[in-house]
């Protein structure tokens, strides 16, 4: 189903870029055992910029299962040397990942505006963070801390220590093309897995970015493989394959559902990361300026294609006019266009499924939920933006919490207003959906901070700040449907990529019986 979709839209834009001239465009390979080699069905598919779909970024393979099954081989002959390499060495290799990956921010930086969309800031931010977890992480080496705990018995020692899990898959959407992986990828090399990447196939050349430099920073070969194509393909192969212990995905909660499904089959780990219907509060004591700049941030950064956008705002009846004016004035004011252009503040979205899905959103909103629209809600598509994926920034109020606009996610550059009478009501709008990511509040009430913090129920929660700008150190996911219960980043990712072994050693010399024998001094 997935792959279809994406087939017909590689199409559909390979159909754009033809009439355009254009040069003949870098070839890529996947990276099995340590060396780059084609797929084995030897065709390759287009990384075509959002912006501009005449521009061909890069040829990558069409990869089969086939080629998963080499990169599970050529990971499953690096685990033992891997495993056994002490984590303080491994992590010097990831050290010197962390500087390669500054010497070279720029050009990452720039390669993701080219075929994600997000403006250049942005697309910086997301490299940092690749950084950033890669330094924090990398700290993990020489921690990777178990406990010890008292034993019940006499001369009997009792700890627990982390254990590699094995061989990972971890399969990456294309909304923060290096930052994701880099959150999966690090963490599982420290606690000494091996892994096989398989990278959204909208943005492949940043996982390509970052696993050459793995290579550059000397990880051994078959420790880091990738292996790019479509998700119902090498994304199922990877899912179903018997020798990965555990799948760690980001995305879509449709496609996260298929994946644990396939994962709860044969008894594999699985680490799931999905979608998000995040609010925020704005009190009627709020700061109203500062909540519009983070309502603007929160709503149009990444234009809307974050897993955290703040696609809903959930405004206090007091101040409510006066923030959908305001709202509309700052949103209209956005420049759309092309990333790489420094004076742009909203991008492309990804490809053509991402139009037709927000444009069927706003029609849905202004239609069937008879919400307002208060600004925005078309495909800019004359002049600069003929040949690239553009939707004005969107703002749809006097929503109800049941419409669908309020309800499901859009992932586009698209927010709509909520009105709500009390501090309660605001909360209880804000936790009444499926998904339980991020939530926010502004107020200069600490004691409504408080409650909202108390009774919101997300992974993360913000106040007087946007549900965006996670930072590596802090644990990341959410409840309900966002997820399945695991956290990435902080040191919590650690129990995703490690399993814990309890051990008792007994140097009384005799047989000594937990919760059977009785001590003499407590008899
Ligand atoms: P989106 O619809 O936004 O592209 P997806 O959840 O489909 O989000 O994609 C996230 C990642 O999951 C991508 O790398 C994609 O190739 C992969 N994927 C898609 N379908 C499947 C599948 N059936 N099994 C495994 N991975 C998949």
């Amino acid at each position: 189903m997935a792959q279809a979709k994406k087939a017909v839209s590689k199409t559909s834009k390979k159909q754009v870029s033809r009439s355009a001239p254009r040069a003949i465009p870098k070839t890529f390979q996947n990276y099995i055992g340590g060396k780059w080699i084609p797929s084995e069905s030897g065709e390759m598919f287009e990384n075509i910029n959002p912006a501009n779909t005449g521009d061909v970024i890069g040829r990558f393979p069409l990869s089969t299962s086939e080629d998963i099954n080499a990169a599970v081989n050529a990971a499953q002959e690096a685990f033992d040397r891997w495993r056994k390499t002490p984590a303080p060495k491994r992590a010097e290799l990831l050290f010197r990942l962390g500087e390669i990956l500054i010497r070279n921010k720029d050009q990452y930086t720039a390669d993701m505006t080219r075929e994600m969309g997000k403006v250049l800031k942005e697309a910086g931010g997301d490299v940092q963070e690749a950084i950033d977890c890669t330094y924090y992480t990398a700290g993990e080496g020489r921690r990777l801390h178990g406990y010890t705990a008292p034993a019940e018995m006499r001369d009997k020692f009792a700890m627990c220590v982390r254990q590699p899990v094995g061989l990972c898959g971890l399969i990456t959407p294309w909304n923060f093309p290096m930052a994701i992986p880099s959150w999966k990828l690090i963490p599982a090399l420290v606690c000494g897995n091996t892994v096989v990447i398989k990278p959204a196939e909208d943005t492949p050349l940043s996982s390509y970015n970052l696993v050459k430099a793995c290579e550059e920073a000397g990880i051994p070969p078959g420790v880091v493989n990738l292996v790019t194509g479509f998700g119902e393909t090498v994304g199922a192969a990877l899912t179903n394959h018997p020798a990965l212990r555990l799948i760690s995905f980001t995305g879509s909660t449709d496609t996260g559902r298929i994946v644990a499904s396939a994962c709860a089959e044969r008894n594999a780990i699985c680490s799931l990361e999905m979608g998000g219907k995040n609010a925020i509060i704005i009190m009627d004591d709020a700061d109203i300026d500062l909540a519009i700049e983070g309502a603007i941030w929160g709503a149009f950064g990444t234009s809307g294609q974050r897993c955290t956008a703040s696609s809903r705002l959930v405004v206090h009846k007091k101040v409510y006019r006066q923030f959908v004016s305001k709202m509309v004035e700052h949103t209209k004011a956005l420049r759309v266009g092309n990333g790489a252009d420094p004076r742009v503040d909203v991008g492309p979205v990804i490809n053509a499924d991402a139009v037709d899905k927000v444009i069927g959103y706003i029609d849905i909103g202004r239609n069937e939920d008879g919400a307002t629209l208060s600004c925005g809600g078309k495909r800019l598509t004359r002049g600069d933006y003929a040949n690239g994926f553009f939707i004005e920034p969107t703002v749809f109020s006097d929503a109800t919490p049941d419409m669908r606009i309020s309800q499901e996610e859009i992932f586009g550059p698209v927010t709509t207003i909520i009105p709500a009478n009390s501090i309660e009501d605001a909360i209880q709008i804000a936790n009444g959906v499926r998904y339980g990511l991020s939530a926010a509040i502004y107020t200069q009430n600490v004691n409504r901070a408080f409650q909202a913090m108390n009774e919101l129920y997300t992974g993360i929660f913000y106040v007087n700040a946007s549900t965006i700008g996670a930072e590596v150190h802090l644990p990341f996911g959410g409840t309900k449907a966002t997820g399945n219960g695991h956290r990435e980043a902080g040191t919590q990712v650690l129990d995703i990529f490690s399993e814990w072994k309890s051990v008792y050693v007994d140097f009384s010399g005799k047989l000594q019986r937990a919760q059977i024998d009785q001590l003499e001094s407590a008899q």
